[in-house]
């Protein structure tokens, strides 16, 4: 007979030792079982590496605008090793650290491959030991979508992941899908030198958010010579030769060392544990209620199985709410629209709430107000004075519904937004420091009580 737990979780993505870490810490007896690295791909290959490669470009950007700064300087070659080895360095660190936390919180780290064997049986498949447990959490996470024309090879036809770690800075680089990893994966292969070209299926960037968003992020990232095709498609591709060439639905013909596909992730789990617990499914999704309880009993999932947002915030969320409930406290999710999306592109973009769109398409008497950063003390300062802050207010009780931005900081500001989210608070006796760049924030938060100082009144 193998140990038994109250919560043992399969994989140590931020759900997974999120999760962990809670359930150990609300008294359960907890394991987590990995067979990769801990930290999932958030910490491994997502967004930590993408954050640390993105604060190395970022620098080039600016270095670039050295001189509107009144800075008479010239500045040398990316050094693609240095950067890598500091990016390897940031998520080393990291990984380590959820392997410490889960320790010091009493949770046991088991690197296995696991697979549930029933309601409340997990059969670790390399020690072949079982672990029997009260409840089972499903955190397997996610990898990304292949395009079945164009598969991945990890050499020319590559996945996020090995854009992270590719071992030079290609020259030329195709992105397939202009969504959140196609815009920021873009961005940092444009501002290394590359010439980066992303293609979309759907009208615009970010199809997701509002139209307005998408649009300036195309206009601003002609700035840093990333090219965007939307409403365009790849009708076939051959990527026998040194150089990938696709042939798009416009008729036009793109040539390039690597192709990027960022078309979207698809959840991760295994036959059997899926066939031995019964799971429903919603496409590859595992299906969850409002207390991510799955169609058997004692069996939970979260995070990107469970497909709500695929953001790993999202993820935590789910981890903390779930990890109350199995302790015995009452919670539940109550609207995924609440979790914030954050896109770290130059300039970034960010939303929480509903969008305009979905405000229209629930038939909400709704207004807007927008606020630029142009017009922004700071933003000037900083020379970053691209982009605007939108904010939707309810008409019929006056709160605040959706915020979206695009511009300087808007992934840092989009928290301050979900504060104000299903509030009717006076936006002007709410204080915001001055000069900072989140009074663009401010200014269309007061605008939608027609009290902003600095907005033109509205007629
Ligand atoms: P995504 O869903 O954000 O974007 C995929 C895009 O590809 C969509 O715009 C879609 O219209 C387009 N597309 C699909 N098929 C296509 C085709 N054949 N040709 C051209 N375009 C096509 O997915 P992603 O960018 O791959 O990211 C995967 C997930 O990871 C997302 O859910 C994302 O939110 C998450 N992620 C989040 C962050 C962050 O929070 N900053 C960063 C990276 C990834």
């Amino acid at each position: 007979m193998g140990k038994d737990y109250d919560a043992v979780i399969i994989g140590a993505g931020p759900g997974g030792y999120a999760a962990g870490i809670k359930c150990a810490r609300n008294g359960l007896k907890t394991a987590v079982i990995e067979r990769d690295k801990p930290g999932g791909t958030c910490l491994n290959y997502g967004c930590i590496p993408s954050k640390a490669l993105l604060g190395s470009a970022e620098f080039i950007i600016k270095a670039r605008h050295a001189h509107l700064m009144g800075l008479d300087v010239s500045f040398g070659e990316p050094n693609w090793g240095k950067i890598q080895s500091r990016k390897d360095a940031i998520v080393k660190s990291f990984t380590s650290g959820v392997e410490g936390l889960l320790r010091s919180n009493g949770a046991e780290l088991i690197r296995d491959d696991a697979v549930a064997e029933g309601r409340g049986s997990v059969r670790l498949k390399n020690s072949g030991e079982l672990l029997t447990c009260k409840h089972i959490i499903l955190a397997s996470g996610s990898e990304p979508k292949e395009i079945p024309s164009i598969p991945f090879d990890g050499e020319k036809v590559i996945s996020s992941k090995e854009a992270l770690s590719l071992s030079e800075i290609p020259k030329s680089l195709v992105i397939i899908g202009g969504g959140v990893i196609g815009c920021e994966m873009g961005c940092l292969y444009a501002a290394l030198g590359c010439k980066a070209t992303i293609i979309e299926a759907l009208p615009r960037l970010l199809p997701r958010e509002d139209d307005w968003m998408g649009r300036l992020l195309e206009k601003e990232f002609r700035k840093i010579n990333l090219k965007a095709l939307t409403d365009v498609k790849v009708s076939s591709a051959d990527t026998s030769g040194d150089l990938c060439r696709l042939n798009l639905s416009s008729g036009e013909m793109l040539e390039s060392e690597k192709v990027l596909v960022a078309v979207g992730r698809s959840p991760v789990i295994s036959e059997e544990t899926a066939e031995a617990l019964s799971l429903e499914f919603n496409g590859g999704e595992v299906v969850i209620d409002e207390k991510m309880r799955t169609s058997a009993e004692g069996v939970y999932a979260l995070g990107d199985l469970a497909g709500k947002t695929y953001l790993a915030h999202g993820a935590y969320l789910e981890a903390e709410i779930l990890a109350d409930i199995l302790a015995g406290k009452d919670g539940k999710i109550k609207d995924y629209r609440l979790v914030p999306r954050a896109v770290y592109s130059f300039p970034e973009a960010a939303g929480v709430g509903l969008s305009e769109k979905e405000a229209q398409d629930r038939g909400i008497d709704y207004s807007v107000t927008k606020s630029g950063f142009l017009a922004n003390g700071r933003s000037l300062a900083h020379n970053q004075t691209a982009g605007e802050v939108r904010v939707i207010k309810n008409n019929a009780d006056g709160r605040i519904i959706g915020v979206s931005m695009v511009g300087d900081s808007a992934t840092e500001m989009i928290s301050s937004a979900r504060l104000i989210m299903g509030t009717n608070e006076k936006a002007g006796e709410v204080s915001f420091p001055h000069p900072t760049v989140s009074e663009v924030l401010k200014e269309a938060w007061m605008g939608a009580y027609g009290e902003s100082i600095h907005l033109p009144p509205k007629r």
